[in-house]
C-alpha cells in the first residue's frame, strides 16, 4: 500500500520534531510520499516562518531593510540542518530568494519559501528525491486550482519516482509564477498528491491525536473520535471544529481515500481515522458536538404565510440583496426564523428590516441577538431512538433554554439553539449524556 505522508509545522518546527518526523517516515516503508508544511511555532510564543516570510516581504515591498529578518529565517533552517548534522547549504537558495524579494516576486512566493525551503532540508534528511511543487502543482492565471491539469501531471512525474518530497502549500501557474493555497494549505497538497498516487492511506500528522468528541476548551480531557465519515466531519468543522483544512477532503474522498489524523508527539496512538462510510458502530451514540457563538434569530410573522406562494423567496431576497449569508432556518405555520451570523448581520440590520418590510409586508419582525448554535453529530443517531430526547432532558436538567431545534433529513445531526451565556454549560451537559454517562 502507497501511503503519503503530510506533516504540519508543529511537527517540523525543530531539530527534534524533524527528527520524530523522519523516525516515523522510516519506520514504514509503505510511507513512500512526503509532504512537510514550513517550519511552526517551537513554544507559544514563537513565530512560525511563514508569518515570518510575509512580514519580510511587507518589508521589502515597502522599500524598507528587509534582510535582518531574512537572516533570521535562515538561522530556523540552520538550526534545523545543523540540529540534525545535515552536510546541506542554503547560501545559494537564500541569496536567489533575497534577489527575488528585492525584485517584489510577489507575497505568493514569498510565503512558498517556507515550505520550499523545509522540503528541501526534508528530502535531504530522508535521501528522497526532491520534486519542487512548482512543477507538479498547476493554478490557472487567477489563482485558481487546476485539479485534473495537477493530477496528470504530478501522476506521471510520481510514477517515475519511488519516494520524493513534495513541499506543501504552494505550486505555480502555466507561466511559471507561484501561487499559493489558503493558509494551512500543505494539508491540501497531501490530499493531492494521495490522489494522484492512487494511495491507500493519507496520514496527517501534526500535534494532536486526531479530532475530539468536543472542544478540549470547554471539555477537559474529552475523548479522541476514533473513526469518522467525511459528511461527520463535515458538519463538525463547519461548525468550528478544525482539523484539516477544507478543501483537503474533495481529493480523496472523491477517489476514495481514508485520511488518518496522527499525533507526532505520540507515534503510537492510532488517532482519527477519516472514511467514506462504515458499518461499525460509533463508540458512542453521536460522534462529536461543535457549535459557535454569535447568532442573530431574525424571526418573520405574518398572518396566512403558509398559503402565500414566494414568501420565503421573497424573505431570503432580503437577505441575498445584503450580502448575507444564512445558518439555519426554521419554520413554523405563520412564521419563519433565520438565522444568520450577527458580526455580518449588525451593520446592514436596518437595510435588510426595511427589505422585509417592503418584499413581504409582515406583521411582525423580531429579532433576538447572543445565540449560539450547537450540532450534535452521529451517523449512529439515525439507528438509534430517543437521542433528541436525551439531548434535551440533559439541557433541562441544567436549566438550559433550548431557543430552537433543527434536525436535518439525513438524521446526520441536531442543531440546537441557545442563548451565548449558554454555549459551553449546554456542550457540557450533553457530553456527559452520551460520553460520561453512555447512555
Ligand atoms: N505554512 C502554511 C501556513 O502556515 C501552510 C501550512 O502550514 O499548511 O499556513
Amino acid at each position: 500500500m502507497v501511503k503519503v505522508v503530510k506533516f504540519g509545522g508543529s511537527s517540523l518546527a525543530s531539530a527534534t520534531q524533524f527528527a520524530k518526523a523522519g523516525e516515523i517516515v522510516r519506520a514504514d516503508k509503505d510511507r513512500r510520499y512526503v509532504i512537510p508544511s514550513a517550519p511552526g511555532r517551537r513554544s507559544a510564543k514563537d513565530d512560525k516562518v511563514t508569518d515570518m516570510l510575509y512580514r519580510c516581504y511587507d518589508l521589502a515591498e515597502a522599500e524598507e531593510d528587509f534582510k535582518p529578518l531574512l537572516r533570521k529565517i535562515k538561522e530556523r533552517y540552520l538550526s534545523i540542518i545543523n540540529g540534525l548534522n545535515l552536510n546541506l547549504s542554503l547560501d545559494g537558495e537564500f541569496k536567489t530568494i533575497r534577489e527575488n524579494f528585492a525584485q517584489k516576486a510577489g507575497r505568493d512566493y514569498a510565503a512558498s519559501r517556507g515550505e520550499y525551503l523545509n522540503g528541501i532540508v526534508m528530502a535531504e534528511y530522508l535521501g528522497y528525491t526532491f520534486i519542487d511543487a512548482a512543477e507538479v502543482i498547476r493554478f490557472d492565471d487567477e489563482g485558481g486550482f487546476e485539479a485534473e491539469t495537477t493530477n496528470r501531471i504530478l501522476s506521471e512525474r510520481l510514477a517515475k519516482c519511488e519516494r520524493a518530497v513534495i513541499p506543501g502549500f504552494y505550486g505555480a501557474d502555466a507561466q511559471g509564477k507561484i501561487r499559493t493555497f489558503s493558509r494551512g494549505g500543505s494539508d491540501v497538497t497531501g490530499s493531492i498528491v494521495a490522489r494522484a498516487v492512487h494511495a491507500g492511506m493519507y496520514e496527517n500528522w501534526t500535534d494532536v491525536s486526531g479530532c475530539l468528541v468536543a472542544d478540549p476548551r470547554i471539555i477537559k480531557d474529552a475523548q479522541p473520535i476514533k473513526l469518522i465519515t467525511y459528511r461527520e466531519l463535515r458538519e463538525l468543522s463547519y461548525m468550528g471544529a478544525t482539523v484539516l483544512h477544507e478543501d483537503a477532503i474533495f481529493p480523496v474522498r472523491q477517489a476514495g481515500i481514508p485520511i488518518n489524523i496522527r499525533n507526532t508527539n505520540d507515534p503510537d496512538d492510532p488517532g482519527t481515522l477519516i472514511v467514506e462510510s462504515t458499518c461499525r458502530k460509533a463508540e458512542y451514540t453521536i460522534t462529536g458536538i461543535a457549535g459557535k457563538k454569535g447568532f442573530v434569530a431574525v424571526s418573520i410573522d405574518k398572518d396566512m404565510m403558509n398559503s402565500e406562494v414566494g414568501f420565503c423567496r421573497k424573505a431570503l431576497q432580503a437577505f441575498e440583496e445584503n450580502g448575507i449569508s444564512i445558518e439555519h432556518m426554521p419554520s413554523g405555520i405563520d412564521t419563519m426564523t433565520v438565522f444568520v451570523h450577527q458580526e455580518e448581520f449588525e451593520g446592514k440590520e436596518q437595510q435588510v428590516i426595511g427589505a422585509l418590510r417592503r418584499y413581504c409586508r409582515p406583521d411582525l419582525i423580531d429579532l433576538e441577538g447572543d445565540l449560539a448554535l450547537i450540532a450534535v453529530v452521529g451517523r449512529g443517531m439515525r439507528a438509534t431512538r430517543g437521542t433528541a430526547g436525551r439531548i434535551f432532558s440533559a439541557l433541562a436538567h441544567a436549566s438550559i433554554n433550548v431557543k430552537m431545534i433543527d434536525q436535518g433529513s439525513s438524521e446526520l445531526n441536531i442543531i440546537i439553539g441557545v442563548s451565548n451565556n449558554d454555549f459551553e454549560n449546554a456542550i457540557k451537559a450533553i457530553y456527559d449524556i452520551f460520553v460520561e454517562t453512555r447512555l
